[in-house]
């Protein structure tokens, strides 16, 4: 898989743009706001939530940062006045985090404030080894400083994962609220797990160990092995949409089920994510858009090849990954 994955890559830069456009779309909402709250409330038949973010990462001045505070504070608007069922996800990089870390901090409180002032919950997502534990160091502080509406990733390939689990949860309590995933950045054997059965195992072990703290667990992955896990865990922990046995439950948090939920990319296995929800799971969509999406999604593809792999399966068998 890999191989091909690496071939197609290979291939990527004499692609026409247009015809990466059209793939893109499947998985971009749209180069603006607009489209993608129209694509948000076109999907709320399917009984699912979203999650919105802007499109673009690691900045190089922190001019461009601005951009970002702006455009989420738009997002923000948007979400309550089309009384979209949604929250927002940020990239730490693209608010300065790798530049200054102190304007980075006072540009997420500027979003964070905004948001909590409307029950909007903010997820920092993750992004590679640089930055792991000062994203998790920004979730702590503004923790601190009394903002509940925060929580970030964390990455079942990533050795560190367990610990950062344990310790993050020992501080923050059931207030604790992670999405877990497998980790799209290919990092070294040094930190990181790096063949598929490892990381799924770890994942999984990601997985029960929040249920376990008693920490909101959103699980962000398509792969049948991590979701199937994750329901045979729900249900020794006799855990459903409506009922979070754990004693230390947080109780109903704002726009979200009591304990767990599925998280799908925009485009990707479309019917997992519809079976899942009509058997009355809580289902949320990652709904990016932005300008940037072609740069977003031909880096992505760089840094994982199996990506685009995955988008070439799509493409030439689509009953494997139903939109
Ligand atoms: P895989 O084994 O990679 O995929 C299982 C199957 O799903 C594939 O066979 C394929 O059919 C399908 N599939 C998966 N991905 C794609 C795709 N892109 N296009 C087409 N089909 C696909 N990673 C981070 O490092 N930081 C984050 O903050 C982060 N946030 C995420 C948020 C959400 C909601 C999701 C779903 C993923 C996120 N990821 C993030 C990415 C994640 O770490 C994985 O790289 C990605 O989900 C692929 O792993 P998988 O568990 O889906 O399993």
């Amino acid at each position: 898989m890999g191989a091909i994955g690496k071939i197609i890559v290979s291939l990527m830069p004499i692609a026409p743009k247009f015809l990466v456009k059209r793939i893109a779309g499947r998985y971009v909402a749209g180069s603006n706001l607009e489209s993608a709250i129209d694509l948000m409330k076109k999907m709320s038949k399917e009984n699912t939530c979203f999650t919105i973010d802007v499109l673009g990462e690691e900045i190089n001045d922190l001019e461009e940062a601005r951009y970002f505070v702006d455009e989420y504070s738009r997002v923000l608007d948007s979400i309550v006045s089309n009384q979209i069922n949604a929250n927002i996800s940020l990239k730490p990089t693209a608010f300065g985090l790798l530049i200054d870390k102190n304007v980075a901090l006072s540009n997420i409180e500027e979003i964070l404030k905004k948001a909590a002032s409307n029950d909007i919950f903010v997820r920092l997502d993750m992004e590679d080894h640089r930055v792991t534990q000062e994203t998790i160091d920004v979730v702590l502080e503004m923790q601190e400083k009394g903002f509940q509406n925060i929580g970030t990733v964390l990455q079942g390939r990533l050795f560190r994962t367990k610990d950062d689990i344990a310790e993050i949860s020992k501080k923050l309590g059931p207030i604790s609220d992670f999405r877990i995933c497998k980790g799209i950045y290919l990092e070294s054997e040094e930190i990181s797990y790096t063949k598929y059965q490892e990381i799924v195992d770890s994942t999984n072990e990601c997985i029960d160990l929040m249920l376990e703290m008693g920490c909101y667990t959103a699980i962000a992955s398509h792969d049948v092995p991590i979701i199937e896990h994750s329901i045979e865990k729900l249900h020794n922990m006799n855990m459903s949409v409506d009922n979070d046995s754990r004693d230390n439950s947080f109780g109903t948090r704002v726009g979200k089920g009591p304990g767990y939920e599925f998280q799908f990319l925009l485009g990707v296995r479309g019917n997992l994510r519809r079976k899942l929800a009509s058997a009355g799971h809580l289902t949320r969509v990652y709904v990016p858009y932005g300008t940037k999406w072609y740069e977003y999604g031909v880096r992505r593809i760089r840094e994982n090849p199996d990506i685009a792999w995955h988008v070439t399966k799509t493409i030439i068998m689509p009953w494997t990954n139903r939109k």
